[in-house]
């Protein structure tokens, strides 16, 4: 698990934090499109249900499914939520006037739980798994996760970088073979530099002579298929473009392209360049958000016309 639900206060607690799981649940069925109807009020038991809509479209036609929704906030002890922790759900569905029971469990429901809800016609669980994956996966999800589980979400974005928002646009290294974006994470992706390959000085491998070029494209097939245009015409070098996502990659790649030209590595224009759109578009990979004060300035450099 991701996110620890403990973060989450006791819902025994004395000190006014006691509902905040119920806070949560609103917020986390309000974002998965479910309209909030009420908050029933709390009973003698300080049992409080939430009653929710969600309405369902056809093709041209259109009903709402009401859900009485019971959160259970059971993290602190770890226990399942059991069969007699949920009494009489088909009572409380009738009382309610409502058509489903919807569990939202900060633990899981325990097997004698899952029996009696197969008897139920309309039931659905939230339990700690399905919330984790459901708030994760987009950004709307994730500022949820990270108002109620600061700490877990802090160790979840060291562990999930995303790409810094330093350009108005972070712009794609884009395969020259098959047009993929090289940075979208899922296609490895190489550059690869050329140096003319001139007989018979094999045995220099060409540290003498200028990077002609400079190719991005997808290692394996797309890699093949260029080679072939330059087989016999070029020495060719390459680095994975996946490494310049790493922090002390990149700044050790770029210090060495420093040092290369420093000592006197030759490059035409066009290689130059493209080694140049290498760096700044693996950039943001490495760097992180701008602060306000930060973007700020800036602005105030790029109207000086200093930037
Ligand atoms: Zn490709």
């Amino acid at each position: 698990m991701i996110l620890d639900f403990k973060e989450i206060p006791a819902a025994n607690g004395n000190d006014g934090l006691q509902d905040t799981f119920e806070l949560f649940t609103r917020d986390l069925l309000q974002y998965l499109g479910y309209r909030i109807i009420e908050n029933p009020d709390r009973g003698a038991d300080g049992k409080r249900d939430l009653i929710v809509e969600e309405i369902v479209r056809g093709i041209h036609s259109e009903y709402t499914i009401r859900w009485l929704v019971s959160c259970k906030h059971y993290a602190h002890s770890g226990k399942a939520v059991k069969d007699d922790d949920e009494i009489n759900i088909r009572e409380r569905i009738e009382q309610h006037k409502c058509d489903g029971f919807m569990g939202v469990y900060s633990t899981l429901p325990a097997t004698s739980l899952a029996g009696i809800l197969k008897g139920v016609k309309n039931h659905i669980v939230y339990d700690h798994e399905r919330i984790e994956s459901l708030l994760l996966r987009d950004a709307e999800g994730q500022r949820i996760a990270a108002r109620y589980f600061a700490e877990s979400y802090r160790n979840f974005q060291i562990e999930n970088p995303v790409p810094a928002q330093i350009f108005a646009d972070n712009s794609p290294i884009i395969c020259e073979v098959c047009g993929r974006n090289l940075l979208d994470g899922e296609s490895q992706g190489i550059f690869v530099s050329l140096k003319p390959f001139i007989e018979p000085d094999v045995d220099s491998h060409g540290t003498d002579r200028q990077i002609k070029e400079i190719h991005f494209v997808c290692k394996g097939e797309c890699d093949n298929t260029l080679k072939e245009s330059w087989r016999g015409l070029y020495y060719d070098s390459w680095g994975e473009l996946d490494d310049l996502k790493n922090p002390t990659i990149w700044i050790s790649t770029f210090i060495g392209f420093i040092n290369g030209i420093h000592h006197n590595q030759d490059l035409s224009n066009e290689a130059f360049n493209a080694m140049k759109q290498m760096f700044i578009r693996t950039y943001p990979y490495v760097a992180r958000h701008l602060t306000s004060h930060e973007k700020e300035r800036v602005k105030q450099l790029i109207r000086f016309g200093l930037l």
